[in-house]
């Protein structure tokens, strides 16, 4: 996987634990919200308790004066034992009071019980400033209990009053008769209501109206862990109790679980995004070996192939050099400037009678021992090659025995890493260069009679014409043509006629004693004779001579005066100082020929000027 791509899979693990930790938050919330809700419920149900509690503890004392007044209201004024009696069993039953009281219709303190400790309120009385008045007159009009607001009792100290107003019957009606009062002293009271909780668990506080009556314990700063009940007292709503749970509770309530709960999810977030990160990682370079490993084979694929194409290519090249060896040319490749051979082929080396190793000793060490003027070679084959001209060279091995093969070279140079390589591709054409001149002399021959043809005639003559003049030697020229020769034909057949022209050329063939002495065919029945460092002298010689041999040859002719078959000879002689050409000295000989010929045939003629008949033969 690239780089770039493991981006949105950061991001998306980023995410998650993002996601994960902001669950953990939440669960911790969540566990604490819960706890909160246990200590609530608690502090709740205590509260409540506490609450009812003093309710229905006020509300029995409530009961217990009304049922003293109801005595009181029944049977007229108790008198003042039954009523300490009746007083008596209250003030047991409860003792938080502070005192209760018979204050007389008049106001004025009457009865009070206990005296000790109550001894400032004896002379009380009820004057319309007091606070309680207002109320103390509701509860006379109404004739129904009324507690009062907390204010500062006489004694000392806090309390509050429950007024139950009394009544008389007096000439048959009701007469009011005073309030029994129940007094109560906030302090007592709260102690008693505390010894009903744990004192360590909770604060508590009594509020009237919001205003601090009393306090149990710390300060409540706990906004959070704090509950405040309204006190429903008869006619007084002003009362509340507030309970909080002391540090202590809070605590032995306080749970280490969200905290294990949100430390424990926030570590298996971490773990769980880092085993996944971790996972991706792996992914990642899973994938990155798994692409390098495909890579690798499809390197090693390649290189199988390319050594597979290498192998074959291999095989193909020496099954080429192999062929090479069936072949009958040679073919050797070698360094130029070295000479040391690159390949050769059996040919090479098998035709010239060398080992291999000879070959390439040789073609190395000493080129000239295999082929004469090898230096010269080479830089006509580069030449050749630079100028595009034919490599093909005619040149000549030699062979180990010393003999020389004629070879017909063909040279490819090739620059190759800064070298310069040659192929050389020979063959021994000894054959075709023999075949080639046999052809040539072939060319150069008439059929009929063997003798040289007039092609080769004209080279002859313009060539030799040439080497004499410059060696400065004479030569002669005979022209020569038999007599009667078309009679002949005509008495004894063309085929007699072709015979008597072999004999005659043979003759003439063996009338010349030279090598630089060429009898060729000029004609039909017309011969020519090139006598090279010959004057004329020795020209009259051979044409006596050629008279003889014909003579000798004695050929029956039935319509020749002679009797036999003769002929005639036209001849020049020239001096090397002569500026003569060629074409010329053909013409003079024919001439001198026209001449025998008139002069009576069977005869030789020179051209001169005048023209000399020399003899007549007979
Ligand atoms: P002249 O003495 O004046 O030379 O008389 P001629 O009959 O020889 O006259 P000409 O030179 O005019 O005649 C040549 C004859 O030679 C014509 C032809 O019948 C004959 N002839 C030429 N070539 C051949 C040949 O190849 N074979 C044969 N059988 N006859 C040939
Ligand atoms: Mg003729
Ligand atoms: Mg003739």
């Amino acid at each position: 996987m690239p780089a770039s791509s493991a981006w949105p899979a950061r991001l998306a693990l980023a995410f998650l634990l993002l996601v994960l930790s902001a669950s953990s938050v939440l669960l911790w919330r969540q566990i604490e919200g819960v706890q909160q809700q246990r200590v609530d419920e608690r502090l709740g149900y205590q509260a409540r308790s506490l609450a009812r509690q003093l309710e229905s503890t006020l509300h029995l004392e409530v009961a217990s004066l009304e049922r003293i007044a109801r005595l009181w209201n029944s049977l007229g004024r108790l008198p003042r034992a039954a009523w300490g009696e009746e007083v008596e069993r209250a003030l047991r039953g409860f003792p938080a009071y502070q005192s209760i009281q018979w204050v007389g219709p008049d106001l004025h303190m009457r009865w009070l019980l206990p005296v000790a400790g109550n001894e400032a309120a004896l002379n009380f009385r009820l004057y319309p400033e007091h606070p309680n008045y207002p109320l103390a007159m509701e509860a006379r009009e109404t004739g129904e209990q009324r507690f009062s607001n907390s204010f500062d009792l006489v004694q000392g100290g806090r309390g509050f009053v429950l007024y139950t107003p009394l009544y008389r019957e007096q000439n048959g009606e009701r007469v009011f008769d005073g309030f029994l009062q129940g007094v109560f002293r906030v302090e007592p009271l709260m102690q008693q209501l505390l010894s009903q909780i744990d004192r360590d668990a909770f604060n508590l506080e009594l509020l009237e109206n919001g205003h601090s009556l009393f306090r149990h314990g710390e300060p409540d700063n706990s906004k959070w862990h704090s509950l405040q009940l309204g006190l429903s007292l008869l006619n007084n709503q002003g009362f509340s109790l507030r309970l909080s749970p002391t540090a202590q509770l809070l605590d032995q309530l306080d749970s280490p679980l969200p905290g294990v709960v949100l430390g424990a999810s926030l570590a298996i977030s971490l773990l769980l995004v880092a085993a996944l990160a971790l996972a991706l990682e792996n992914s990642r370079r899973a994938h990155a070996l798994q692409l390098a490993n495909r890579r690798h084979k499809q390197e090693a694929e390649r290189r199988a192939e390319t050594e597979q194409r290498l192998r074959e290519n291999r095989e193909r090249l020496q099954l080429v050099l192999d062929l090479t060896d069936s072949s009958h040319d040679g073919l050797f490749i070698f360094d130029s400037s070295s000479r040391e051979l690159l390949h050769m082929n059996q040919a090479t080396y098998a035709t010239l009678g060398y080992r291999p190793e000879q070959f390439a000793e040789l073609l190395r060490d000493d080129p000239e021992k295999l082929m004469p003027d090898f230096h010269r070679w080479l830089e006509q084959a580069r030449q050749a090659q630079r100028a595009n001209l034919s490599r093909i060279f005619q040149r000549e091995l030699i062979r180990r025995d010393g003999s020389r093969q004629p070879a017909e070279i063909n040279t490819q140079l090739v620059q190759l890493h800064d070298r310069e390589y040659l192929i050389a591709v020979s063959r021994d054409n000894s054959e075709r260069l023999q075949l080639e001149a046999q052809l040539q002399r072939l060319s150069q021959l008439d059929g009929l009679t063997g003798l040289y043809n007039r092609r080769h005639f004209d080279q002859q003559l313009q060539s030799d014409w040439r080497r004499l003049r410059r060696l400065g030697a004479p030569m002669a020229l005979l022209m020569l043509d038999i007599d009667h020769f078309k009679a002949y034909n005509d008495a004894l057949g063309h085929l007699a006629g072709d015979d008597a022209l072999r004999r005659v050329s043979s003759a003439l063939k063996d009338s010349l004693q030279r090598e630089s002495d060429t009898a060729c065919r000029y004609g039909g029945e017309e011969f020519a004779i090139i006598l090279a460092h010959t004057d004329l002298e020795g020209a009259e010689q051979v044409a006596a001579r050629i008279h003889g041999a014909i003579a000798s040859l004695e050929i029956h002719h039935p319509a020749s005066p002679f009797g036999r078959l003769t002929l005639s000879i036209g001849m020049t002689a020239v001096d090397p100082v002569m500026d003569e050409q060629p074409g010329a000295l053909v013409a003079h000989s024919d001439q001198a020929l026209y001449q025998a010929k008139h002069q009576g045939r069977n005869r030789t003629a020179l051209w001169q000027q005048p023209t000399v008949d020399l003899h007549q033969t007979t």
